[in-house]
């Protein structure tokens, strides 16, 4: 008989989740508060998908093993082909940036030191780029939230149903066990709850007894009207990351995690944009259409926490920041610990019990 399971939260974690199990012959139940793609950190994020630097050994294979997954999605859904522009970055200082640039050369990562004028040749529209950057083909960018709406389009093929609209008020409990949930649609049982619910993971877990150390910084981002092709890839300057989206607008934050908002989010917003205009040649003809804040959960120690907290049976949790990234392979290795308890060693360093109380 099929497993019956309900993933609560529809942002790109939950909808990868949903593909897999769906795939993976579950009855899956998708429910969400507010629309598909979510509206909380997905829609709002920078979406860069990368291994780049600042991340351990263990990390840097995770990320590397969900880039490969995102090449094996294209066929799945055309919102799920990543844009694979590249990336260039010089926002750490020159010895650093050698130092990860080999680094993460002897990890598999394709990074390869550039000069200036190498960078002028992949960006002719920067103005002024510095001596050395460090330039990774293989990195990326999605449109977030057509990507969520893929997986949930695709689990929807395999006979997965989503709920939108419909709160999860809480997680029904019968002594150890989670047995489904209520929702503001009613009730729903299930043989398991998979909570990929963000930055509310917190408070659906602390209902039932777990208190789980994450956090939801906010991250402001710009973005432009629509114009003509004015990047090839992603560029990560000190103090200013930015890519062009399929739909012509230039994004940008003080780094991919969005600005801090400050007391006055609009002005924050206004001097953000001010300096992506004084980056690039003939930035002055940009003009901003709207900036976005994005809460992102993030574990206390910066890593995913994925997987079954001890102690109660019939749930799983995945909460983490670079989710963008990771999607696809949270929702492959999450699908494979959930039918069938299977969890891949990559997951080890990142079980959720290391931040439960
Ligand atoms: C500004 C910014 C920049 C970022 N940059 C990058 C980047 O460059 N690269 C990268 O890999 N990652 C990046 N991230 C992080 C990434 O976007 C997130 O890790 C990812 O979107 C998290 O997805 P999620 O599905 O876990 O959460 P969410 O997208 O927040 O989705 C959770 C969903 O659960 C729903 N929900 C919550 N509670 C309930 C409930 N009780 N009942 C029903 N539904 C519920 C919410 O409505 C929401 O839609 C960035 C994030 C931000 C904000």
């Amino acid at each position: 008989m099929k497993k019956k399971i309900i993933v609560v939260g529809a942002g790109i974690i939950g909808a990868s989740l949903a593909y897999h199990l769906a795939k993976a012959g579950a009855e899956v139940l998708v429910f969400e508060a507010g629309a598909a793609a979510g509206g909380v950190a997905t829609p709002n994020s920078f979406a860069w998908i990368n291994a780049s630097w600042g991340n351990p050994p263990d990390y840097v294979k995770l990320r590397l093993r969900s880039m490969a997954e995102w090449r094996e999605l294209k066929t799945v859904h055309p919102d799920l082909a990543v844009n694979w522009c590249g990336g260039l970055s010089w926002d750490l200082p020159e010895v650093e940036l050698r130092e990860f640039s080999v680094q993460h050369q002897s990890m598999g990562y394709g990074t390869k030191l550039v000069t200036q004028a190498e960078m002028q040749k992949l960006e002719p529209n920067l103005k002024i780029p510095p001596e050395v950057g460090v330039y990774v083909a293989e990195e990326g960018a999605i449109e977030p939230d057509a990507a969520a709406r893929g997986f949930l389009a695709a689990a929807q093929a395999l006979g997965a149903t989503l709920h939108e609209k419909t709160d999860v008020l809480k997680l029904l409990r019968v002594g150890d066990k989670i047995v489904g949930i209520e929702s503001s649609a009613g009730t729903f049982k299930a043989d398991e709850v998979v909570v990929a619910a963000g930055a509310q993971t917190k408070k659906l877990l602390s209902d039932c007894g777990k208190h789980i150390d994450v956090d939801a910084p906010a991250g402001l981002l710009v973005h432009s009207k629509p114009v003509a092709k004015c990047l090839n890839g992603l560029v990560m300057a000190p103090r200013l990351h930015v890519r062009q989206t399929a739909a012509g607008r230039l994004v940008a934050g003080s780094d991919f995690g969005g600005a801090q908002p400050g007391a006055d989010p609009a002005q924050t917003a206004a001097d953000l944009f001010a300096a992506l205009r004084a980056f690039l040649h003939e930035g002055e003809i940009l003009e901003m259409d709207f900036f976005t804040l994005g809460y992102r959960p993030t574990p206390a120690d910066g890593f995913p926490a994925i997987g079954r907290p001890q102690g109660l049976t019939g749930l799983y949790v995945a909460v983490l920041h670079s989710g963008i990234t990771l999607a696809p392979i949270v929702g492959l290795f999450g699908a494979a610990e959930i039918l069938h308890d299977q969890r891949d060693p990559l997951l080890t360093p990142y079980h959720p019990d290391r931040l439960i109380s």
